[in-house]
Parts: structure tokens; C-alpha cells; sequence
């Protein structure tokens, strides 16, 4: 799984690596972005929330994983979780998750880019829910939800932290580095 501020570029790179090692890329971002466009009942719970910077419920999150991540393509062909776990109910459900399906995690990658920066590249790209408001929330939360969470990975002696700053390509040789040593 990778895990990083919001804006320090984990959608970009974890298109890259799945697409380089073949594995399913799942994005609970983008899950709950297509519920929203389709109008499906989560997509109407999920809205408000993500538009105000918010975290969607950990009762609704830990099912839509525990869902996507029971289908068969992911035993056949592995995954990144590319914005989940986010919180420590999180963590501890993808552990049962992962367990029940007979599956574990390898690798927690934490893609570090300071907050300056990534406030000027969430300004820049201009998503509609990248209001000034949104994303002030978004990094708090992110520091008191997620960041913790970096301990707990450590402690699995599962986590790898990599320097986010710099080229699209100098940073995705850095995890492809993290990644070799991981699946050799
Ligand atoms: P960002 O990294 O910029 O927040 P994402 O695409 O990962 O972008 O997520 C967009 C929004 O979807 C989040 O702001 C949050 O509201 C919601 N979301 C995504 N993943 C989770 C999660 N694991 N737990 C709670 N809410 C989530």
C-alpha cells in the first residue's frame, strides 16, 4: 500500500506501478468519486463529506475494501492500496481483511512531501473539492489520522519511506528500488 499527504503525487505513481508490476490498483478516492458521478447511494452519502475535506465513515470505507478486495483478480494478480487505510479502525480492519482472505501485506510505502509543497500543487491542480478550505481540513486530518498511522506500519517492519520531491520518473525509480527489494 502507499500512503502520503494528499497532493504528494500517490495517484500518479501508483497508475506507474501498477501498470510496471501488473498488480490491481485500487483507489478508494476514485472509488468513491465514480460512486458520486453514478448517484448510487454512496455516491450521495460520500459527496458532502469529500467536498468539505472530510473523511468518509470507517464503517462504509472498511466495506467497500473488504468488498473489492475479495474478488478473485486480486488473489491472482496482487494490489496497491493506493488512500486506504487512512485512520488506526482502518489498519487494524485491513489486517483482518487481508487475514480472512489468507492474503498479507508486503509493503507500506510512504511517499514524504512537506506540507508547503503539496498545498502549492493542490492549489494548482484545482480538483472541485481543492478549495483552500478543503484542503487545510484534509491535511489536518491527514496529520492526525494518518500520520500516526506510520508508526504503526514500523512497527510491522513493513514501511519504507520515500523523498517525493523531485521528477515523475526520478521519483518512480526510487520506488521501484523499495519495491525490487520487497517482491526479490
Ligand atoms: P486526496 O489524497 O487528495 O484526499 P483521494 O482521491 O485519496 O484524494 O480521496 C478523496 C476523498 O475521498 C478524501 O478527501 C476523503 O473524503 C475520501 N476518502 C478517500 N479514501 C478514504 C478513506 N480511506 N477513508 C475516508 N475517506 C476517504
Amino acid at each position: 500500500m502507499i500512503l502520503g499527504r494528499q497532493g504528494s503525487g500517490k495517484g500518479t505513481q501508483s497508475l506507474r506501478i501498477a501498470d510496471a508490476y501488473g498488480c490491481v490498483h485500487v483507489s478508494t478516492g476514485d472509488v468513491l468519486r465514480a460512486a458520486v458521478s453514478e448517484g448510487t447511494e454512496l455516491g450521495l452519502k460520500a459527496a458532502a463529506v469529500m467536498e468539505s475535506g472530510g473523511l468518509v465513515s470507517d464503517e462504509i470505507m472498511n466495506g467497500i475494501v473488504a468488498e473489492r478486495l475479495a474478488k478473485p483478480d486480486i488473489g491472482e494478480r496482487g494490489v496497491l492500496l493506493d488512500g486506504f487505510p487512512r485512520t488506526a479502525d482502518q489498519a487494524d480492519a485491513l489486517e483482518r481483511i487481508l487475514t480472512d482472505l489468507g492474503h498479507s501485506l508486503s509493503l507500506a510505502i510512504n511517499l514524504d512531501v512537506p506540507v508547503d509543497e503539496v498545498t502549492d500543487r493542490m492549489m494548482a491542480r484545482g480538483r472541485s473539492d481543492d478549495t483552500e478550505e478543503a484542503i487545510r481540513r484534509r491535511l489536518q486530518l491527514y496529520e492526525e489520522q494518518t500520520a500516526p498511522l506510520l508508526d504503526w506500519f514500523e512497527e510491522r517492519d513493513l514501511l519504507a519511506t520515500i523523498d517525493g520531491l523531485g521528477s515523475e520518473g526520478v521519483v518512480f525509480e526510487r520506488l521501484r528500488a523499495v519495491i525490487a527489494k520487497c517482491v526479490a
